[in-house]
């Protein structure tokens, strides 16, 4: 960390006057056969954004906690209004009433063998010297969707609570009906945890956060360095968001305010919520239980970063540690708001430029979203400028300031829901939600527009020095994180956008209504993530002293904004998305032989992957060198993304259309690629498979028919 940031002060000291120099226009642009006009918009927009305003929305969004429908939250939201009036765009705030639980009581006791009580929880979190952690609007930890009871059980530890865990468990039989299933956070999302844990008879989980995964043996803690402190709790959202993400109660329909009641589905039959308690601890309150628990040794990849060897729990005629469960928890339909601002397009008002971050945080949010709140406003400040110089977008751009996506994606997914007609004609949506946790940049987006923010990076500077595409090439070709992709590198290809999973916003776009959409964000050494110390002082300590990453994360976004809305041929990438399909289907073919399914036969799909591809390559000459009705051209570019839904959705969660990309039912966070046949592999059922694999060739035909119809 030391070495990292003294070479980036240097840096920045030699080439902070060239920043702006640093990138020359770039002459050849998809979707532009002339972009010196454009070009001329973007070195205006580009000089706008600044690093110190960044700053200073961010302190202002930070000064105080800001959970969903908390008054706190409603400040945020006027503050956003404002910045989005006095920039020009026509603003609302968009309220909705959801079902959303905040806790009244969470309490945890251990007892060991004997009965002896060694510890009660949850400890307060708490470091030496941070001036935030005592505010008293600071919540209790809890989990969003938390079940309400009281119960005590048994310890069963199951290392990450993914799918091979409880397998190996399983596998060790050992029974985990009635126990309370003690899980590491990291691998999976923490719902996939829970849902996994429940159906296996659980009476509750215990979420901790381990030093081996975001603690000391990571590095430094904070207050002396980013990772996580002994007594940081990670809150967070247990809603089985693979299943549908929104408001519980009104899945494919917007909760507004004058919904009736009849119209939502009791919470009690409603399919995204768990029915058992979960409670998230430090690991200074999970270290007492690990420490007492008996029975086999945990396996040596089970182990996590605690000075002693852990156990899985229970043992024949012999008792581990035993816990009591208290979570009292007050669900009511609440009011969440969005902010909305929007600037008409001149020339194709109807098609709608999107981008969005959310604003709610569990506590203070400084990196998760408010970071990302920063650098939209500086963004929106940017865009505003050209407003004034009498500047109009060709399309409509659309700025959101998504309210409860901690709780579940919530505000997001009601307005999707809201306007699912303007959906049809949204031509992008572009998140971000971790903005800056640090210097590396990073993204991911769906096959169509991975080329798009590849080519856009190398018009904004970046602080260390170059463009954010050439720090973003020195980074990927090193050891630094990646985001996944599941296809192979094209060659030639210098930098790797991943794919698209969920828990962020884009979920509701592009994999309920099939907006083509892209998330990005600067990454670095994060501990405190959904914990008290996620605030402007971590923040100024160890992710972007002086918010020059917030200001390029500003220039990032609103170039999307920019250079999208202004287009002449909407730039997507088809053949990229035919090749990534190719690749995915001859993985899973090889993944239908793993499993031993006997015959599967992909040849359909594979021919509609084929057909698809060489539509793909004529249509792209057309793109380059466009002539006649563009506006027809693209709205039939458009159309392909849509042709790949099916309007009745994957097996078992029809709120998912997207029959290339879903959440994982088992991952949560990370993309599932043709969701419909892999699960249907993974569950080794061959007619599902078989069925799948139609629905799946069925899309791929509709998207080359599409394309095919361009002239
Ligand atoms: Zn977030």
């Amino acid at each position: 960390m030391i070495v990292r940031k003294s070479l980036l002060f240097l840096l920045s000291l030699a080439l902070a006057p060239r920043l702006l120099a640093a990138q020359a226009a770039p002459q050849k642009v998809f979707g532009y056969s002339d972009f010196t006009k454009q070009a001329r918009i973007e070195a205006k927009f580009l000089a706008v954004p600044e690093a110190k305003l960044a700053g200073e929305h961010l302190k202002t969004l930070t000064a105080e906690p800001h959970m969903a429908s908390t008054p706190g939250d409603r400040r945020t939201a006027e503050y956003v209004a404002r910045k989005f009036r006095s920039a020009g765009l026509e603003t609302e705030i968009v309220p909705y009433r959801v079902l959303m639980n905040q806790p009244k009581v969470v309490r945890v006791e251990a007892y060991n063998d004997a009965g002896k009580l060694i510890m009660t929880g949850p400890t307060r979190e708490h470091v030496d010297g941070d001036r935030y952690q005592d505010d008293p609007r600071v919540t209790m930890p809890f989990n969003g969707s938390s079940a309400s009871g009281d119960v005590t059980g048994e310890v069963v530890y199951a290392n990450y609570g993914r799918l091979e865990d409880f397998a190996l468990l399983a596998s060790r039989r050992i029974d985990l009906r009635g126990k309370i299933v003690l899980c590491r956070y990291g691998a999976n999302f923490r719902g996939v945890k829970v849902y996994l844990a429940e159906q296996r008879g659980a009476a509750g989980v215990l979420l901790y956060s381990d030093p081996l995964d975001d603690g000391f043996a990571k590095g430094a803690a904070y207050p002396l360095g980013p990772w996580r402190p002994e007594t940081a709790v990670q809150l967070g959202s247990v809603q089985y968001l693979f299943k549908y993400p929104g408001d519980p109660e009104t899945p494919g329909v917007a909760s507004t305010l004058d919904l009736p009641d009849s119209a939502r589905v009791p919470n009690e039959r409603s399919g995204n919520q768990p029915r058992i308690i979960s409670i998230p601890i430090s690991y200074h309150d999970a270290m007492p239980i690990l420490k007492n628990l008996k029975g086999a040794v945990a396996p040596q990849d089970w182990q996590g970063g605690l000075d002693f060897r852990y156990h899985l729990g229970p043992a024949v005629k012999q008792t581990g540690v035993r816990v009591h469960l208290v979570s009292q928890q007050d669900y009511q339909r609440r009011i969440i708001w969005d902010v909305i601002g929007k600037i008409k397009g001149a020339e194709y008002p109807s098609e709608w430029v999107v981008a969005g971050n959310h604003r709610d945080a569990w506590i203070y949010g400084a990196v998760d979203p408010s970071s990302g709140t920063a650098a939209m406003l500086e963004a929106v400040h940017g865009v505003g400028a050209l407003l004034k110089e009498g500047w109009r977008p060709k399309r409509t751009i659309v700025f959101c300031s998504w309210d409860a996506e901690e709780q579940g994606l919530i505000g997001s997914t009601e307005w999707v829901e809201e306007h699912g007609n303007a959906m049809e004609h949204a031509v992008a949506y572009f998140n971000v939600d971790v903005a800056v946790a640090g210097p590396d940049f990073s993204a991911s987006a769906v096959p169509s527009l991975k080329q798009f923010v590849r080519e856009l990076t190398r018009s904004v500077p970046s602080p260390l020095g170059g463009t954010a595409y050439q720090q973003w090439r020195v980074k990927s070709s090193g050891n630094s994180e990646h985001r996944s992709s599941n296809a192979p590198p094209a060659p030639g290809e210098e930098v790797q956008v991943g794919d698209l999973g969920s828990g962020s916003d884009f979920t509701p776009f592009l994999q309920h209504a099939g907006v083509p959409s892209t998330d990005i964000g600067s990454g670095g050494p994060y501990g405190v993530y959904h914990s008290v110390f996620d605030n402007f002082a971590w923040y100024r300590m160890n992710a972007d002293p002086k918010f020059v990453y917030l200001e390029e994360m500003a220039r990032v976004l609103g170039l999307e904004t920019l250079r999208m809305a202004d287009s002449e041929v909407l730039p997507y990438d088809y053949v990229t998305y035919a090749r990534e399909v190719n690749a995915y289907l001859e993985e899973a073919s090889r993944h239908a032989a793993d499993a031993e399914l006997g015959e599967i036969d992909f040849g359909q799909a594979q021919a509609a992957a084929a057909r698809f591809a060489s539509a793909a390559e004529r249509v792209r000459r057309r793109q380059m060198a466009p002539t006649g009705d563009l506006g027809r051209l693209n709205e039939t570019l458009r159309e392909v993304e849509s042709a790949l839904l099916n309007p009745a959705g994957l097996p078992h969660r029809p709120w998912y259309r997207h029959t290339i990309f879903a959440p994982g039912e088992f991952t949560g966070y990370s993309a599932v690629v043709l969701p419909g046949v892999n699960e249907a592999i993974d569950a080794k059922d061959k007619i599902r498979a078989r069925q799948q694999l139609t629905v799946l060739s069925q899309a791929l035909e509709r998207a080359a028919a599409t394309l095919e119809a361009v002239r």
